[in-house]
């Protein structure tokens, strides 16, 4: 019978990569599964200039590849690959990737959250090149710039607010004439004088005149048919994110947008499971927080397994 790990570690992310050095450090030889997006959010990011100690910034995938060799030097496994199911049902519980079934006393959860996107293939190009998924990371660049934020979400309100900080006009593009933000939202978002609208509309592409930054908008009005091109140096795509957490639907409590619930630190409804980074945050979603959360979680795993129920201690 194969070994039974202390802990395994499901995504790569901040979260996933500190929760896996901590446990490291704390001799528990975590076994940590990346996942198909291996560094999760930050690999699609370029400048990170707020997590804190790096005073000149980093390039997201720069900063995954830091967190990596750290974790590693303290003895964390790592393989690729996807998990295709887990059975949190039993002691030991099972993590099962297409080449390998694994078994383990704990099991944290940081398979992150991916912002939805619009689908077009500009969009993809441009990601981290003006199209971006997160104001608080990415605005500072955009100082006394046009910019558009999609969506009609309380997203889309706040970050379309934060970003008249730092862009002189910020235009937000929405498919329906009227909003889905809360009124108090809407309210703050229609009172700023440096936030314009273009409501029925949806972004048909996204230019960048050859220079390989964000140039335009070509926007379709969605009742008339009609197409403008707006003159845009940044994108943010505002229109939700979905928690990845279909693998444990069933098996651990959810929220009702299917983020997982965690309570007293990282705990879940599982013992011995629990859960870090954006999959059970839809609030504040930054790279610190992941981490702080990561850690928190292997502080938590560790001591579950010190203090581990006596009917399931003979695993
Ligand atoms: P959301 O409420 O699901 O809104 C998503 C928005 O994006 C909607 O306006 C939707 O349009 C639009 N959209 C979705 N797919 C699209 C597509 N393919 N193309 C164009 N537009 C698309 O998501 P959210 O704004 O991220 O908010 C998520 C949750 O967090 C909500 O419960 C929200 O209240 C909460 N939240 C609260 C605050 C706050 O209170 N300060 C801040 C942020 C988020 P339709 O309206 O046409 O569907």
């Amino acid at each position: 019978m194969a070994s039974v790990r202390n802990v395994i570690i499901i995504g790569s992310g901040p979260a996933g990569l500190t929760a896996a050095l901590y446990s490291a450090r704390a001799n528990l030889q975590p076994l940590l599964i990346e996942g198909i997006e291996a560094g999760g959010q930050l690999m699609l990011t370029t400048m990170v200039e707020n997590y804190p100690g790096y005073h000149d910034g980093i390039m997201g995938p720069d900063l995954m590849g830091e967190m990596r060799a750290q974790a590693e030097r303290f003895g964390t496994e790592i393989v690729q690959g996807n998990v295709t199911s887990v059975d949190l049902g039993n002691q030991p519980m099972v993590v099962k990737t297409p080449d390998h079934d694994y078994q383990s006393k704990t099991i944290i959860i940081a398979t992150g959250a991916s912002a939805r996107l619009l689908g077009l293939p500009s969009e993809r190009t441009l990601m981290g090149h003006g199209v971006s998924t997160c104001a608080t990371c990415d605005g500072y660049f955009f100082r006394g710039q046009e910019i558009a934020v999609v969506g009609g979400g309380d997203s889309a309100m706040e970050e379309a607010i934060f970003l008249t900080r730092f862009a002189s006009k910020v235009t937000v593009v929405h498919r329906r004439s009227t909003l889905r933000a809360s009124k108090i939202m809407q309210d703050k978002a229609r009172a700023n004088d440096k936030i314009a609208w273009q409501l029925d509309s949806e972004v048909e592409e996204i230019r960048d005149g050859g220079k390989g930054e964000v140039t335009a908008m070509v926007l379709r009005n969605n009742q008339s048919g009609g197409r403008t091109e707006i003159p845009v140096s940044g994108v943010f795509v505002a229109i939700g994110h979905t928690p990845n957490t279909a693998l444990f639907q069933g098996q651990i409590e959810l929220d009702r947008n299917g983020y997982v619930i965690t309570h007293d630190g990282a705990k879940t409804s599982v013992p011995g499971v629990f859960a870090c980074g954006d999959v059970q945050d839809h609030i504040y979603r930054q790279a610190i927080t992941a981490a702080g959360t990561g850690c928190m979680a292997a502080l938590d795993a560790e001591h579950y397994i010190d203090n581990i129920p006596e009917h399931l201690a003979t695993v």
